[in-house]
């Protein structure tokens, strides 16, 4: 990847042929859907909104601003959940982030979650969790709100790798997009079940845009395939806890060929990624 400081663009999750196809998709089914609330018990019993307390004046800085029509159970769905507090404040107690980088909720009039290096900002579309909470829903899964959210934090994090891969100049290898797919996982594993979830949450979206990509997927797109995206995410659990997660290997969506390097790519994703991170790392 060429130009990546010279000609900055707006990164995100997904590949700019599918965005396409959701903004046709969103027009047709409209804004009207009703919110599926998250499953009880997934949401912290801490559910203070932040915004109350004072914004950090440098680090990832969440905000929501005002949904536009339709939005305002998205709106709601984020805070309650809150899922910019939780992965900001992960990531800042962390890493010291030198700049002021702000995870902000908002309308687009579009579905996507992307972080803009030109304002220095991640955009969190109300409407990417409408997008995401549909299809889920529409494709008969369970536990729509848990995995909607488990999506959402999921992307969170990897369009946090492109801030920081941007604001700390972080040396790596390129294909930025997959690094930051790595980054997502490298937090969501050690968060345990609930975090391991959300990356298989993850996954399991990606198999339904999968789907909508068949036959005109763009190998020349800067992201994977969503089909081999869901694959990585499955071979990163597998190789972090391969009893657990045994049941992936079924032979279509993480073959035994593959499975047999999860644990070696689990374990280079996290010493990479910790090499990278390390000079940025907070002094305790
Ligand atoms: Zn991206």
């Amino acid at each position: 990847m060429t130009g990546k400081h010279a000609a900055p663009k707006a990164r995100s999750r997904r590949s700019a042929a599918l965005r396409r196809t959701v903004l046709t998709t969103t027009a047709l089914t409209g804004l009207s859907a009703t919110l599926v609330a998250a499953s009880p018990g997934w949401a912290d019993s801490d559910r203070a909104v932040a915004g109350h307390a004072a914004a950090p004046a440098r680090g990832l800085v969440p905000q929501y601003l005002e949904p536009g029509r339709g939005d305002a159970d998205e709106r709601a769905f984020l805070q309650r959940n809150r899922l910019l507090e939780r992965v900001s404040g992960k990531i800042n107690g962390k890493l010291d982030v030198p700049a002021k980088i702000r995870m902000t909720g908002r309308s687009c009039g579009n579905s996507d979650i992307a972080y803009d290096p030109e304002k220095g900002r991640i955009d969190v579309c109300y409407e990417f969790v409408a997008e995401v909470r549909d299809m889920f829903r529409d494709a008969g899964y369970g536990k729509v709100g848990e995995r909607t959210a488990g999506v959402v934090s999921e992307t969170l994090y990897h369009e946090s790798a492109h801030a920081l891969i941007d604001k700390l100049r972080l040396p790596f290898t390129g294909h930025e997009e997959d690094a930051a797919d790595q980054f997502a996982a490298y937090h969501l594993v050690p968060q345990g079940r609930k975090g391991q979830r959300s990356l298989l949450a993850a996954a399991q979206n990606y198999d339904l845009y999968a789907r909508q990509e068949a036959g005109r997927v763009d190998f020349s797109d800067e992201h994977s395939p969503s089909a081999a995206r869901a694959a990585n995410y499955r071979s990163y659990l597998y190789g972090a806890a391969p009893k657990r997660w045994a049941a992936l290997v079924d032979g279509k969506h993480l073959t035994r060929a593959r499975s047999a390097y999860s644990r070696e790519e689990y374990a280079d994703l996290r010493t990479g990624w910790s090499h990278l991170l390390r000079p940025h790392l907070r002094r305790r």
